[in-house]
């Protein structure tokens, strides 16, 4: 049996928020009961109303937005169970191909732009991009893609086995990598079993190494544990990506997981808020999944302190407008990117893509 937390009282939350701020970093045992508030309570107006100050107070109020684009879809070699793209899933209703022609890369590069998002991410189902012809072929893509100045290039090319092949990734012209920890190392081989949690942190210190910006966060609502959730938090509190999207669960018929339900949104948006208390300067973005998950309450993300949204459709699942996030950004007293680049010409740093095949 876990641990059973201690319900924290509004003004204990209040206390911790304001020593967050201070310099506190939140233990796993904090973090263990903040997750238990209930929702609705004081102690939960509480939790939130400090994600927030925490968010303002370390990132400001604008919100970055990124979207992705499966630039090779389908057929995946690997089993990851929440994932469409997978072997031996039943799941056919989303379109398969090679990777796309430059040409396809330019007019999303052009549609992400005008969809507010500031990075596209190159997203591909596979186990990794090998050394040789396909490296090759990548590399010029990216060298395309990085020079067509519409957004900031960002890729998720699965697993490195070598810094060679994160250096040149990074010299082609990629500023972003995103490669998720997807869940805490404990649940890990319950969702994926051709490749392992090792060669996932052996993949973010060579993106670390070569000089790239790492994204990097997971999904939540997979069947892993309270306790889970905060040891994957702490993970990625460790690795100290740059970007860290969250995706809930949105179980897709098919799927090994296709059967679970969906998270409740209470949970969902606690979970972010608590995540917000244990990662306070880093940027954290609702991802895939969110809509499912959250329905008429996605703009509450904004409540539970998180800094950035992925913005346009998802692997191979439909997204949200862009004019949604303009108003929920404001309805939160915050800003997009893109308005603030109206506004000050140009400033804004976009941020990191979302998990490869995470929807
Ligand atoms: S998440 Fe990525 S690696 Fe895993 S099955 Fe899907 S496409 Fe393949």
């Amino acid at each position: 049996m876990p641990p059973t937390a201690t319900l924290a009282s509004a003004a204990s939350i209040t206390a911790l928020a304001d020593g967050i701020i201070a310099g506190d970093t939140l233990s796993a045992i904090q973090a263990r009961e903040l997750l238990e508030v209930e929702p609705g309570s004081a102690a939960a107006a509480a939790l939130f109303a400090g994600a927030q100050r925490i968010r303002d107070h370390f990132l400001g109020t604008r919100v970055k937005c990124c979207s992705i684009l499966n630039v090779k879809a389908g057929n995946c070699s690997e089993n990851c169970s929440y994932c469409a793209q997978a072997s031996g899933t039943a799941s056919t209703d989303y379109q398969k191909h090679k990777w796309l022609p430059d040409e396809d890369i330019a007019v999303a590069s052009t549609s992400a732009a005008a969809n507010g998002a500031t990075a596209l991410g190159l997203v591909a189902a596979w186990w990794g991009v090998k050394e040789g012809s396909q490296l090759d072929m990548v590399c010029e893509a990216i060298g395309k893609f990085s020079q067509n100045g519409k957004v900031r290039a960002d890729v998720n090319l699965g697993i490195l086995d070598s810094q060679r092949v994160a250096d040149r990734i990074k010299e082609a012209g990629a500023a972003v990598y995103g490669h998720n920890l997807e869940t805490a190392a404990s649940f890990f081989g319950e969702i994926c079993t051709t490749h392992s949690y090792e060669e996932r942190l052996k993949t973010i210190q060579y993106i670390k190494q070569a000089g790239m910006g790492l994204c990097s966060g997971g999904i939540v609502g997979m069947g892993e544990s309270r306790e889970q959730r905060i040891e994957f938090a702490e993970q990625i509190r460790f690795i100290e990506p740059d970007m860290v999207p969250i995706n809930f669960l949105n179980p897709i018929a098919g799927t090994k997981l296709g059967d679970r339900p969906t998270m409740a949104a209470d949970e969902a948006l606690t979970t972010l808020a608590v995540f917000r208390y244990m990662l306070p300067d880093r940027n954290i973005m609702a991802a895939g999944g969110k809509e499912v998950t959250l329905g008429e309450r996605l703009h509450e993300v904004f409540a539970a302190g998180v800094n950035a949204v992925m913005v346009g459709n998802y692997l191979t699942t439909m997204g949200t407008a862009p004019d949604y996030w303009q108003q929920a950004a404001s309805r939160h007293g915050l800003v997009l990117n893109q308005q603030v680049e109206e506004i000050e010409d140009g400033a804004g740093s976009g941020c990191g893509t979302g998990g490869c095949g995470c929807e």
